[in-house]
């Protein structure tokens, strides 16, 4: 299996603009996180973790030329604005693209598109099939087993998925102790963390560090991150074996 991290950076993206910080205007292209996302890719199938505004660039930037399948982990529009973008998979397959998202994002999806999911679609328009998605269901993509993790972002319950001994949680708040179980024997766990202070609808890097320590994956990689964290070469520098920042274009095979 490989995984590649599309994107690393919170919802504004880094550098920010009109943003002068060190991190801002740090020439590390490490420093430069477009909004977070996750491309998987098994043995049968393609999958992409979150379509943000920078969707086309990323899928572009990593060479990815195929999608079997999308899977939102919640409506912010830092993981769902790229919609509009799914379009040449449309055209590649001449097949709508299937989409898994929990229930209320799927209604979210119908609303904020409408024009994608009205009765009658104007020619060229995206075509996709949305898939709701419970907290604890388990479903596949091509043969490639995908299990849901319910997480809390802030007072928002969102979806985790763990696909093979990956699981790739974002905009993480507090995962429930009944979610525990779904998390052993990892060999990769992405987890996000906004910054070093703390805020209420995010893990800060401590907090973020306290649960790779309880999961224990073989490696973890810090995502969804802010220009508040710092520096990526500094703070990388004080995280303990095994856990790693994220950056956009990394690739891991397992
Ligand atoms: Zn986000
Ligand atoms: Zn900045
Ligand atoms: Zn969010």
């Amino acid at each position: 299996m490989k995984l590649t991290i599309l994107g690393s950076g919170t919802s504004q993206g880094v550098p920010i603009i009109g943003c002068n910080c060190e991190v801002c205007s740090s020439p590390d292209p490490k420093d430069q996180r477009l909004r977070s996302a996750a491309y998987i890719e098994t043995e049968d199938a393609h999958i992409c973790i979150d379509i943000g505004p920078d969707f086309r660039q990323q899928m572009l930037r990593a060479q990815k030329t195929k999608c079997d399948a999308i899977l939102i982990t919640h409506e912010h529009a830092d993981h769902v604005a790229g919609m509009d973008e799914i379009r040449p998979f449309n055209f590649m397959t001449q097949k709508p693209v299937d989409i898994f998202a929990e229930e209320r994002v799927c209604k979210e999806l119908k609303t904020r598109f409408a024009y994608i999911f009205s009765e009658n679609p104007y020619p060229g328009a995206p075509r996709a099939n949305l898939h709701p998605l419970g907290p604890d269901d388990v479903f596949y993509v091509n043969q490639t087993k995908v299990q849901c993790i319910r997480v809390q972002h802030g007072g928002l319950p969102i979806l985790g998925f763990r696909i093979e001994n990956t699981a790739y949680l974002t905009d993480v708040k507090e995962i429930p102790e009944s979610e525990m179980q779904k998390l052993r024997d990892l060999e990769i766990l992405v987890i996000s963390a906004l910054r070093k202070e703390p805020h209420y609808s995010h893990l800060s890097l401590d907090d973020a560090l306290a649960y790779i320590k309880k999961i224990q994956p073989e490696k973890a990689l810090i995502t969804h991150i802010s220009h508040q964290m710092g520096l990526h070469d500094e703070v990388q520098a004080t995280l303990p074996d095994g856990v790693f920042m994220a950056y956009d274009g990394m690739m891991l095979t397992v």
